[in-house]
């Protein structure tokens, strides 16, 4: 009887972040249950609370999916604010785990991508897993030409003209999109095997298109040549913990009319200052909508200020406007630090989703057909939201939170009222829903994404063994 082939193995590498963790585990998880690969998933341990805990480590998990703890990352170099957040911890101890279990392909994050040079000696190939959108990953290959050809300052340019690509005005992209410390990471993008985005075709068919087609990204020289781009998604979460929070938002929720609640939350990181919670409060409060609200307690200081854990004690009487939780208790429901978001985005009930437009909310939104209202606080959000609001129309914009300013009371009102009774609301659903339909096939058997993953799949499975 002829000898079976060697089950081929994969190392994932995800940065720190649960942005970054929860798809790549999804992908892990993927690869095993549809693919036959066995996986080693290098992880971080996180200091956040215990349900997001649990989703970077679920209880259950496929035999051939193995959790390696990592030891605890150096932080002591990095400040992490707002213009500090593209410093991740140094890439960790890849190597002897490597050569302890010997892989067939190694699938990097972005923020890790030097663990290429690890791979390259140890003749692997190395593929990217991108956590955001095309646009952002277009722009991290046009970013070092701009650089170059640019005389003076960023905020000197009007638009974003990414060839092949829409125009982006700048003013929609924050300061962090170009901050000059990211291009030795992202050139490096130019090297791996192969990149995987979390999208869809019908997603972002324009920047896929100019990443295949435009002669900028395909006439580089070698060095800098644009990798193969597969399109993966969206790969996002498909079950939450059940927790005591989860059981009592869908008990709320399952007593609240179709379509009527809107979901309030900014992420596994965002924060606001002690003024902006009061506004959204009130603001919350006049739309006379009901709400699910995950609070965090507030920092004046830094808006991304628990992206990596530690929002600590949460007591949101002691900074919520005098009253509210009583004035409000029959329409809302106010969640401390950590809410079931995919539970709570798949129920009928919720009509709209007031978000700091991260890409994994992003991703979680679209395929349950909610609309969103856009209200981006730092790194790549800001482009997100443009993308949301101008290009695809699936999101509302919370006009001012581009500026940082303080969004008023009566300006969360009106987009909260907006995305759930208005006009513009309605049109936004329907553009919506037809994503989510679009998403469906993507992932559906013979679907883009689908097929795109088991090629990939399938090239990994021809590799020469180290
Ligand atoms: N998330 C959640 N509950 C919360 C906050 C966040 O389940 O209260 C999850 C959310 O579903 C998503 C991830 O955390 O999968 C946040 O990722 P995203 O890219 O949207 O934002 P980031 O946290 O990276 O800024």
């Amino acid at each position: 009887m002829a000898a079976q082939p060697p089950q081929p193995h994969i190392t994932i590498l995800p940065s720190p972040g649960l942005g970054h963790v929860t798809p790549l585990l999804e992908l892990a998880n993927h690869l095993v249950t549809h693919h036959s690969f066995k996986v080693s998933f290098l992880l971080y341990p996180s200091d956040s609370s215990t349900a997001s805990d649990q989703l970077c480590r679920p209880a259950t998990l496929p035999s051939d999916l193995h959790i390696i703890d990592l030891p605890p990352p150096d932080f002591s170099n990095i400040a992490v604010d707002d213009n500090d957040f593209v410093s991740h911890p140094p890439i960790p101890p890849v190597c002897t785990l490597i050569i302890d279990h010997p892989v067939t392909v190694l699938v990097v994050d972005m923020f890790f991508i030097d663990a290429i040079d690890v791979a390259n000696e140890l003749s692997i190939p190395t593929y990217l897993f991108f956590t955001s959108s095309t646009n952002l990953l277009a722009f991290s290959f046009y970013f070092p030409t701009l650089d170059q050809e640019l005389n003076g300052d960023f905020s000197d340019l009007q638009m974003i003209n990414i060839p092949g690509c829409k125009g982006m005005p700048v003013t929609d992209m924050f300061d962090i999109l170009f901050d000059r410390r990211v291009l030795p990471m992202i050139t490096r993008f130019a090297e791996v095997a192969g990149i995987l985005v979390n999208t869809w075709e019908e997603l972002e068919p324009i920047t896929l298109h100019a990443m295949r087609e435009n002669p900028f990204f395909v006439q580089r020289p070698p060095a800098t040549a644009t990798p193969p781009v597969y399109t993966v998604g969206p790969v996002i979460k498909m079950n939450e913990p059940v927790t005591e929070t989860t059981h009592r938002c869908l008990t709320w929720l399952d007593k609240q009319p179709q379509n009527s609640v809107v979901y309030v939350s900014f992420g596994s990181g965002g924060t606001l200052s002690s003024e902006q919670i009061i506004e959204l409060a009130w603001g919350l409060e006049l739309s006379k909508q009901r709400f699910i609200w995950v609070v965090r307690r507030p920092i004046d200081s830094n808006a991304s200020a628990t992206y990596f854990g530690g929002d600590g004690e949460n007591n949101p009487v002691e900074y919520l406007p005098e009253g509210f939780l009583g004035r409000t208790k029959e329409v809302g429901l106010v969640v401390p630090s950590w809410g079931p978001q995919v539970a709570v985005l798949s129920h009928l009930s919720t009509g709209g989703f007031l978000s700091h437009c991260g890409w994994n909310s992003v991703l979680e939104s679209i395929p349950n057909g909610v609309p969103m209202i856009a209200w981006p606080l730092y790194a790549e959000q800001g482009m997100n939201s443009w993308f949301l609001v101008e290009d695809i129309g699936v999101a509302v914009r919370a006009v001012g939170a581009e500026q940082r300013s303080v969004m008023r009371r009566e300006e969360v009102a009106r987009v909260v009222r907006m995305v759930v009774e208005g006009e513009e609301g309605k049109v936004t659903r329907c553009r919506t829903i037809e994503l989510q339909q679009s998403a469906k096939r993507a992932l559906d058997c013979g679907g883009s994404s689908s097929l795109s993953l088991s090629q990939v799949a399938q090239s990994w499975k021809t590799q020469p063994k180290n």
